[in-house]
């Protein structure tokens, strides 16, 4: 019997494909106790697994590190491998075999459920999360006990696509599914910005999340659709509805290939306005896309990359190193590096991190920063030094207090001069911009646009300050609105505001790479969209379509509405 399930939509196509399930190992494991001249061989057992399990995450370490260096996933590997070594978890297992002869599945659950319940009673919610990875570590080691490392299934052979079915997918999984003609993910769990939906969007595979018990309602080799732009999965569909699917994949695959030829027009609306389109990029490794969409330069390169997932803190010159590979690849097109933004979601297992009870608000982006300055020095230093190879721009992200930005001029004023004494080239007037992403900072742009060269609006996070909502809170997601009144406003009015002292303003969050908001953002007065780099070209089609006089007048009746539906209503007629 066919039906439909409703999940998050997070990452864009469609699949059609056989289920995979990934069994949940762990629920399945036998109990028995060994016998005790057998204690031996079951503990070398468990030592096999972990051997394994290890080779696995170094062998997908390598497969990430080499495509994509100090990425998220290559953190969240190292994370697993962590807890590997970890005594709390395989020698605590060794002694549940020596003391209680329990077999060595049943060990390592009962030892990974005591980790959990402890992860559960942890404030800090970045932690708090992490008893996910203990779970698929474990899950690793099971599977690798009862002789089926991994996860990954077989490849079909008659080229019908397959579609993952899990409660919850590791990076390290989802990139060991990159050869294996993977179609889509279907997950229990997760939001927008969990691992999953990250490394899908990343690999260009559809994903809907959030689905709770999406792995009891279906059955292995079942035929599913997963429409990733709708959030929807239909099980057991009929000939027509796949038939239907089938025709609206390839009307997607063909937008997808009409749009590539926008690559090389200019981007300009119809009245020949010309609109900037920029990248946001994680590092050098995503440089070439600039090649790749023509776009005009980098908008938001997010250097806390660099910083995550490592024992050791990048020193001077392997920051220098990242930041002029970036700016040479770009060729004499404009690049705008904002210093890292350290902190609440963006920690992972960073050196730096202190537990914090609310991080968000806590010590994030420019305030670690300046609590840190000896590194953030360093950083400064390599900055200026990559200045002298192109047009680099910096910018501070979370600026929420005047004297935040004059503490960091002060700094850059005192990397310059240690730079002059040593006889280092930069840029004597290197700009500095800063991101508009808290309230305040919106609503006191007076006390920001004096002191600095530009600004770019941060969608996601004054979304979720303006609207108390944790960005990466999957039971709160829904509340997450950026059409809600008080967040356009704080938008349109910094647009206003900046272009009337004109100050060049861009916006860099996941806004500017949704074609439902470019014709509203363009009505607000905004000229420099910086996004993903998937984006550009359907962003591209948007502008080129746009009549600025029309939808000027439009937008400026929209920001007068208060009422919530009528706002998305009229948001729709104008994005149609
Ligand atoms: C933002 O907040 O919109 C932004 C671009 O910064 P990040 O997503 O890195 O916090
Ligand atoms: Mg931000």
């Amino acid at each position: 019997m066919s039906f439909t399930v409703h999940g998050l939509p997070v990452s864009q196509g469609i699949a059609i494909g056989y289920v995979h399930l990934v069994s949940h190992a762990l629920l399945e494991v036998n109990h028995y106790h060994v016998a005790p001249r057998h204690i031996e061989d079951e503990l070398a057992r468990l030592d096999d697994a972990v051997a394994m399990v290890e080779g696995e995450l170094i062998g997908l370490k390598a497969a990430t590190t080499s495509a994509q260096p100090h990425s998220e996933v290559s953190a969240f590997i190292d994370l697993q491998r962590m807890m590997l070594v970890d005594p709390m978890l395989v020698p605590a297992a060794r002694s549940h075999i020596e003391e209680r002869r329990c077999n060595a599945e049943w060990a390592l659950v009962q030892q990974m459920e005591e980790v959990v319940e402890q992860f559960r009673q942890i404030e800090d919610p970045y932690l708090r999360e992490r008893q996910a990875d203990v779970v698929q570590v474990v899950e690793r080691l099971v599977k690798a006990l009862l002789g089926h490392p991994g996860h990954l299934p077989p490849r079909r052979k008659d080229g019908v696509g397959t579609v993952v079915v899990a409660h919850d997918l590791s990076p390290a999984d989802t990139i060991g599914f990159r050869n294996h003609s993977i179609a889509g993910f279907v997950t229990d769990v997760g939001g927008p910005t969990s691992h999953t939906a990250i490394v899908a969007r990343n690999l260009g595979i559809p994903a809907v999340v959030g689905l709770y018990h999406i792995r009891e309602l279906v059955e292995d080799a079942e035929l599913v659709i997963v429409d990733g732009t709708r959030g929807v999965i239909i099980v057991d569909p009929d000939e027509a509805i796949v038939e239907e699917y089938r025709l609206r994949r390839s009307e997607l695959e063909l937008d997808r290939n009409k749009l590539k030829r926008l690559r090389d027009t200019p981007s300009a609306t119809l009245n020949g306005e010309p609109i900037q389109l920029l990248l946001n990029i994680d590092g050098p490794q995503d440089v070439s896309q600039l090649k790749e969409t023509n776009a005009d330069g980098i908008g938001l390169y997010r250097t806390e990359f660099l910083f995550i997932g490592r024992d050791a803190l990048p020193d001077e010159e392997e920051q220098f190193e990242a930041y002029r590979a970036v700016i040479k690849a770009a060729g004499g097109k404009p690049v705008i590096i904002r210093t890292f933004d350290i902190g609440s979601d963006k920690n992972l297992n960073s050196p730096l991190i202190h537990a914090e009870p609310n991080p968000a608000l806590g010590l994030r982006a420019i305030r670690y920063s300046l609590a840190e300055p000896k590194v953030f020095l360093i950083q400064l230093r390599a900055l200026l030094r990559a200045s002298a190879y192109g047009p680099l721009k910096i910018m501070v992200p979370m600026l929420a207090h005047a004297d935040e930005i004059d503490q960091t001029l002060v700094l850059i004023e005192k990397a310059k001069a240690a730079l002059r004494e040593e006889k280092l080239k930069f840029n004597e007037d290197l700009p500095v911009g800063g991101m508009v992403e808290i309230p305040a900072a919106a609503l006191a742009l007076g006390m920001l646009t004096p002191r600095l060269s530009f600004l770019s609006i941060g969608t996601n996070d004054l979304i979720q300050y303006t609207l108390a909502i944790d960005r990466a809170n999957e039971l709160v997601v829904h509340l997450y609105d950026p059409l809600h009144p008080a967040v356009l406003r704080l938008i349109a009015g910094t647009i206003a505001y900046a272009t009337k002292a004109e100050l060049p303003v861009s916006v860099c969050g996941e806004m500017a790479g949704n074609p439902a908001y470019t014709l509203l953002l363009l009505g607000m007065g905004l000229r420099s969209f910086s996004m993903h780099p998937a984006h550009i070209l359907e962003i591209k089609q948007q502008v080129l379509r746009a009549d600025l006089v029309e939808i000027t007048a439009k937008v400026q009746r929209i920001l007068k509405l208060d009422e919530p539906v009528k706002i998305r209503e009229a948001v729709e007629k104008l994005a149609s």
